[in-house]
C-alpha cells in the first residue's frame, strides 16, 4: 500500500465511520460501530496501523499521524453519541411528552359568600356594623328572649338538634340581636351573617343547614317606613329592576310582620319549580321589632322601637345566578363552582 493510498482510505473511513455513528440508534448499535471501527483486534483503524511497516520509512510519520487524527476523530464522536443516546434513554423514561398538560387550579368564592359579600357591602354604606355570635345558642335566646311561647306553632318550623343542658344549634342569626342589645345602648345598627340549623328536608328549595343574614336597626322614633324604604332600597341595589312585594306575615319576635317577595328570576314571572308556580320568590322575612324582646333584652321599649329583617343568602344566589336547586349550592363539586370564579 502506497502512502497515498492509505491516506485515501483514512478519508473514506472518516465519512463512513462518522455517518455510521451518527445513525446509531441504540447502545448496542453503536456498541457494535465501537467494535467495528476502532476494535482493538479487528477494527477498521487497527488494520491500518498494521500496513504502516510496508510503507518507505519517511512515509510512516505522515500516515501514523493521519490515523492518529481520525482515531480522535472517531473516538470523540463515539462518545458523544453515547451520551446522547444515555440521556435520551433516561428523559424517555421520566417524561411522556405526549401527556396533555395540567391546568392550573384557581380557587373562587362560593356562591353563597359572594352574595353576602354584597348584601354586606350595601348595608354597610347605609351605617350598618357586622355582629356575630354562637351557632350552639342556648334555649333563652334562641326562643325565650325572642317572644317564642314554647307551646306556639311557630315552634314546629324551628325544630332543630338539641345538644343539651338547654342548648342547641340556633334555628335563625335572631338570637344575635338580644345579644347586640343586651351589650349596645341604641342607636343599634348592625348586620348578623351566619348559619342556622332547621329539621327541614333536603329539597330542590329547603336545607337543614343555611346561610341567614339578619338585620337590626333600633333607635328613637323609628317606623314602618324606615323598615320599607330600608328594604326597598337594598332590594333596588340587589337586584335592579325586579319586581318586589310586601305581603302580612307573622313572627313572633315582630309585630307587625312582613315577608318580602320578588318576582322569580329564573321564570320572570310566570311559574317554574323554584318559585313553586306562583312566579314569586320569597327573598326575606321582616317586622317592627316586638316590645317584648327590646324588654327581654332590656332595652326600654317605650322609648325605643326598631325593625328587624332576615333572609337567606343562598336562595338569593339562586335567584341571581339562576341555579335551579338549592343542593347544588351544597355538593362542593368543582365544576359548578368553578363558574363563579371571576
Ligand atoms: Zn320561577
Amino acid at each position: 500500500m502506497t502512502l497515498a493510498e492509505l491516506l485515501d482510505q483514512v478519508q473514506l473511513l472518516k465519512s463512513s465511520g462518522l455517518s455510521a455513528i451518527d445513525a446509531a440508534s441504540t447502545e448496542e448499535s453503536l456498541s457494535e460501530e465501537r467494535t467495528r471501527l476502532v476494535g482493538r483486534k479487528a477494527g477498521a483503524l487497527t488494520e491500518l496501523m498494521k500496513a504502516l511497516p510496508s510503507l518507505p520509512v519517511e512515509e510512516r510519520r505522515p500516515a501514523g499521524a493521519a490515523i492518529n487524527d481520525l482515531k480522535a476523530l472517531i473516538d470523540a464522536a463515539l462518545d458523544a453519541r453515547g451520551a446522547a443516546l444515555t440521556q435520551h434513554a433516561v428523559r424517555s423514561t421520566q417524561q411522556d411528552l405526549s401527556l396533555p398538560g395540567r391546568r392550573t387550579w384557581r380557587g373562587a368564592k362560593h356562591p353563597t359568600t359572594l352574595v353576602m359579600e354584597e348584601i354586606e357591602g350595601i348595608f354597610r354604606e347605609l351605617g350598618f356594623t357586622v355582629a356575630l355570635g354562637p351557632e350552639a345558642e342556648t334555649d333563652w335566646y334562641n326562643f325565650g328572649a325572642l317572644n317564642f311561647p314554647s307551646d306556639h306553632p311557630a315552634m314546629d318550623m324551628h325544630d332543630t338538634l338539641y345538644l343539651g343542658d338547654g342548648v342547641l344549634l340556633r334555628t335563625h342569626t335572631s338570637p344575635v340581636q338580644v345579644r347586640t342589645l343586651q351589650r349596645y345602648a341604641p342607636p343599634i345598627r348592625v348586620l348578623v351573617p351566619g348559619n342556622v340549623y332547621r329539621r327541614d328536608f333536603f329539597d330542590p328549595s329547603h336545607a337543614p343547614m343555611f346561610a341567614q343574614v339578619e338585620g337590626l336597626a333600633v333607635d328613637e322614633g323609628i317606623s314602618f317606613v324606615d323598615l320599607k324604604a330600608t328594604l326597598t332600597h337594598f332590594t333596588k341595589q340587589l337586584l335592579g329592576s325586579a319586581r318586589t312585594r310586601f305581603r302580612p306575615s307573622y313572627f313572633p319576635f315582630t309585630e307587625p310582620s312582613a315577608e318580602m317577595d320578588v318576582e322569580c328570576q329564573l321564570c320572570k314571572g310566570s311559574g317554574c319549580p323554584a318559585c313553586k308556580g306562583t312566579g314569586w320568590s320569597e327573598i326575606l322575612g321582616a317586622g317592627m321589632v316586638h316590645p317584648g324582646v327590646l324588654d327581654a333584652a332590656g332595652v326600654d321599649s317605650e322609648k325605643y322601637t326598631g325593625w328587624a329583617f332576615g333572609m337567606g343568602p343562598g336562595r338569593i344566589a339562586m335567584q341571581r345566578y339562576g341555579i335551579p336547586d338549592i343542593r347544588l349550592l351544597y355538593d362542593s363539586d368543582v365544576r359548578f363552582l368553578e363558574q363563579f370564579a371571576t
